[in-house]
This record gives structure tokens, C-alpha cells and sequence, in this order.
């Protein structure tokens, strides 16, 4: 622990004390390692890409990406599905969504009162019936 303390502080100092020609080449090389592990994690970002989300318009039936106004084939204005608001962070999350995409946290839609069992819609903070908190 100690030891490797003393190995980075001695790193430092000598990065330091090097002239300015051998500390560029050093400072070059280090910035194309990084950017070489960029390059790989976003490439990774890539393989996962996440479905496009296509939201079905509810006068002609057409398929338009997620984000439309207004229907590429009626013209008709699109109802965006409901968001409902992460209780854990706060994110908007789609319903019908099972978990935050921002936390994780679920996003069921109802939740049982931990104190009486009851089910209280997801929104409530606090239960219908007993007034405790939401766990
Ligand atoms: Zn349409
Ligand atoms: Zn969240
Ligand atoms: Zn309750």
C-alpha cells in the first residue's frame, strides 16, 4: 500500500523533471492509449444498441420511430405513451416500462403497502389506506 504510494509519487516527480521533448512524446503516447480505450468502449455502446422504438399511430395504424409528432403517413398527431416518474431518481420512464432505464429501479406500476398490504398505484408516495411511507 505504502509502497505503492512512494512508486506513484516517484513517477510524478520524474514526469516532472523531464524536458519538455521527452514529456510530449510521453503525454502523445498516453493520449492515443486513451483514445484507443474510448474508441473500444464506445464500439461496445454500438453492439447493444437498443431497439428503435416505433409507436403505432392510432388513426392509420402506421409504424413511425419513437419521437414523431405527427404521423408520417395521416399527418394525425401522436399521443406519446404516458411517462411515469422514477420514484428512486426522478427519470421519466415510459409506461409499460418494468424498469427505470436511467436506475434500474422497477417500475411496476403498483406497489403493496408494506405496513397493510394494500396495493397502492406506483405514483403514491404514500398508501391509500394507511398513509405509510413507500419503502
Ligand atoms: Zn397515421
Ligand atoms: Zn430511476
Ligand atoms: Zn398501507
Amino acid at each position: 500500500m505504502g509502497q505503492q504510494a512512494m512508486v506513484m509519487q516517484y513517477t510524478k516527480e520524474t514526469a516532472e523533471v523531464l524536458p519538455n521533448g521527452g514529456g510530449g512524446a510521453a503525454g502523445a503516447g498516453l493520449g492515443a492509449g486513451l483514445g484507443i480505450s474510448l474508441g473500444q468502449n464506445m464500439m461496445n455502446v454500438n453492439k447493444q444498441e437498443p431497439q428503435q422504438k416505433i409507436i403505432i399511430c392510432h388513426s392509420c395504424n402506421a409504424e413511425n420511430p419513437q419521437g414523431n409528432k405527427f404521423c408520417s403517413s395521416c399527418g394525425s398527431k401522436i399521443t406519446q405513451n404516458k411517462k411515469i416518474t422514477c420514484g428512486n431518481c426522478g427519470n421519466d420512464v415510459p409506461e409499460g416500462n418494468k424498469f427505470c432505464g436511467s436506475c434500474g429501479n422497477s417500475m411496476k406500476t403498483e406497489y403493496t403497502c408494506a405496513k397493510c398490504g394494500t396495493i397502492n398505484p406506483s405514483t403514491n408516495k404514500f398508501c391509500n389506506e394507511c398513509g405509510e411511507k413507500r419503502a
